[in-house]
């Protein structure tokens, strides 16, 4: 069998796409496919932001690739500069540095975790008490009996438009993309693979298998995978309550929180440039409610839940 790619990713969504890129711009013969046509509606990649941040709770080896990701942003906005001058293509950052705010129980894991890897990883942070944190995003009801954690250079991705950016990239370093395509099956030969797609058979040295949600149809050999619904909440958010860092003249924030009862249960993102001011998302299984949403948020305009 002759491999016509060195590498074929199946699924060009988040992770498809940026692997394809990198693969393509280190000179391997990429070809993406993709079921839709991203950045599509039914892909995790979906939306407008998702919140970028380095001190994580799941241990030192998440760190380090959050902070490995954070230079590779840095990296790929400079390889987006290029694309930026033409008329035709989206302009906007792709990262923007708002800050990040936790809130959390005092000393809870959630918070506790955090700090810890701030330390150990040097990541710049602030520790606030409630009182503080009441005072710095007057827009934000903090008990008591919480604590803050703010990471000044974390902030928020602009992930279809990263996407599209990927995409583009990708095909310029000479990668391939069948959209509308879907794979149905990887097969091992001996040496390499063939995909079996809606379109046809396709033969490549090294598979990248990303469907996100739908691996377990691609992959049915790995364990099940469930697709679950997150409840979003878009809230507005007037700038004096909200603006984080208000002594330091910005108004931009990001904050995530967490109860005593769960993991962390809602998260918001704000700016006053976007279309939608803030984002709370409540992860199933947790006592999250529109109800708590209400209480954390000091004057909530609900516009709409999915
Ligand atoms: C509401 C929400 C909020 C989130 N917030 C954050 C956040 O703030 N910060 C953060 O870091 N992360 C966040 N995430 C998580 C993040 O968005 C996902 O981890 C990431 O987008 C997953 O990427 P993926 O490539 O696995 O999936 P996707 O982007 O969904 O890509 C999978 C792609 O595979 C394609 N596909 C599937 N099966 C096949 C097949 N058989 N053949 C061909 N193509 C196929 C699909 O069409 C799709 O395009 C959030 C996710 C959601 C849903």
């Amino acid at each position: 069998m002759h491999a016509d790619y060195d590498v074929i990713v199946a699924g060009a969504g988040s992770f498809g796409m940026s692997a394809g890129y990198y693969a393509a711009k280190a000179g391997a013969r990429v070809l993406m496919i993709d079921s839709g046509d991203p950045p599509h509606t039914l892909g995790s990649h979906h939306g407008g932001t998702r919140i970028f941040r380095a001190a994580y709770t799941m241990g030192a080896a998440y760190v380090r690739l959050a902070l490995r990701a954070n230079a590779l942003w840095h990296e790929l906005e400079q390889d987006y500069a290029s694309l930026r001058t033409e008329q035709d293509f989206s302009s906007g950052p792709l990262f923007e540095c708002t800050g990040v705010v936790s809130i959390g129980p005092i000393s809870s894991r959630f918070i506790r975790s955090k700090l810890e890897s701030c330390i150990e990883f040097g990541i710049a942070h602030r520790r606030l008490t409630a009182a503080e944190a009441r005072e710095e995003w007057p827009g934000l009801f903090v008990p008591d009996s919480m604590e803050a954690l703010y990471e000044p250079n974390a902030g928020v991705l602009h992930s279809e438009r990263i996407l599209r950016v990927y995409r583009e990239l990708a095909l310029r370093h000479g990668a391939r993309l069948l959209p509308y395509t879907e794979a149905l099956s990887i097969e091992a030969t001996p040496d390499g693979y063939v995909i079996r797609t809606t379109g046809g058979d396709y033969y490549a040295k090294r598979v990248l298998a990303s469907g996100g949600a739908w691996i377990g149809r691609l992959l049915p050999q790995l364990e099940a995978v469930t697709p679950i619904r997150k409840a979003v909440g878009w809230f507005e958010a007037p700038r004096e309550q909200y603006g984080s860092g208000r002594k330091r003249g910005s108004d931009k924030s990001v904050w995530k929180a967490a109860t005593r009862s769960g993991p962390p249960f809602c998260r918001a993102a704000r700016s006053s440039g976007w279309t939608s001011p803030v984002r709370l998302s409540a992860t199933p299984g947790c006592c999250c409610s529109t109800n708590l949403w209400a209480r954390l948020m000091r004057e909530p305009d609900w516009i709409c839940s999915t």
